[in-house]
């Protein structure tokens, strides 16, 4: 029922004409899209309106887009996209964990907004829609409760573990790459190295009591669960 709401879309950004471009673009993609000229006010506005995801611009005349967004935080989930207009700011909005959801860096393509927005709205739909519980053998995953077990026992992961694993048992016998691997378990694009992955994933297999977490290569594949595919990735067994 409540999709037959538009999507709506919030613009907080107080460079008129990029706010007027912005909006255009989401319009024609068939948002229902309103924009706030500033950062005052803001916050009442998202958490009255609740709309469906917000562009919140950093440097805004009154509240800037930092408080604004920690604000929301601590009473709504609604997906942000930060925008700022230095590459290098990135960095230190990623370090102050903030919260938001996707970060742009101005000048940016209407079309990469676009692309953006798609994303994180279907992201958000998948993980609605998606089974609670997910098996395969003597293993399974509560995503709602974050609970793993493995036969019957329940298995203690850190919360990028948990989403590894999620990602693999969701494609069973398919491998991800390490770059599929990275995406899944940072969602905030964080740029780690390939080593951090196979850290994480040696971690897990340990954890869940995999021959191969603990004999890299040896004893044959028959208590394999995890199987590593030199230079490429990951796959369920
Ligand atoms: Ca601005």
């Amino acid at each position: 029922m409540g999709d037959l709401r538009m999507t709506h879309i919030l613009i907080v950004e107080d460079e008129e004409k990029l706010a007027a471009l912005e909006r255009d673009y989401l319009l024609k993609e068939g948002y229902d899209v309103s924009v706030q000229l500033e950062g005052t006010g803001a916050v009442d506005s998202i958490l009255a309106h609740r709309p469906d995801l917000v562009i919140l611009d950093l440097m805004l005349p009154g509240e800037d887009g930092l408080c604004i967004c920690r604000r929301v935080r601590e009473h709504s989930d609604v997906p942000i996209i930060m925008v700022t207009a230095r590459v290098e700011e990135i960095d230190r909005l990623l370090g102050l964990e903030l919260g938001a959801d996707d970060y742009l860096c101005k000048p940016f393509s209407p079309r990469e907004l676009v692309l953006r927005v798609r994303a994180i709205l279907r992201r958000g739909k998948t993980a609605a829609g998606a089974q609670p519980t997910l098996s395969h053998g003597d293993l399974s995953l509560d995503r709602e409760r974050f609970v793993c077990t493995r036969q019957g026992r329940s298995v203690e992961l850190t919360p990028v573990e948990f989403r590894l694993l999620e990602s693999l048992m969701a494609r069973p016998g398919r491998v991800l790459s390490r770059q599929q691997l990275m995406d899944v378990a940072y969602e905030d694009h964080r740029v780690v190295s390939d080593r951090t992955i196979d850290s994480h994933m040696r971690n897990l297999r340990h954890k869940l009591g995999d021959i191969a977490g603990r004999q890299e290569g040896q004893g044959g594949d028959t208590d394999t669960l995890i199987r590593s595919v030199y230079g490429v990735g990951y796959a369920l067994e």
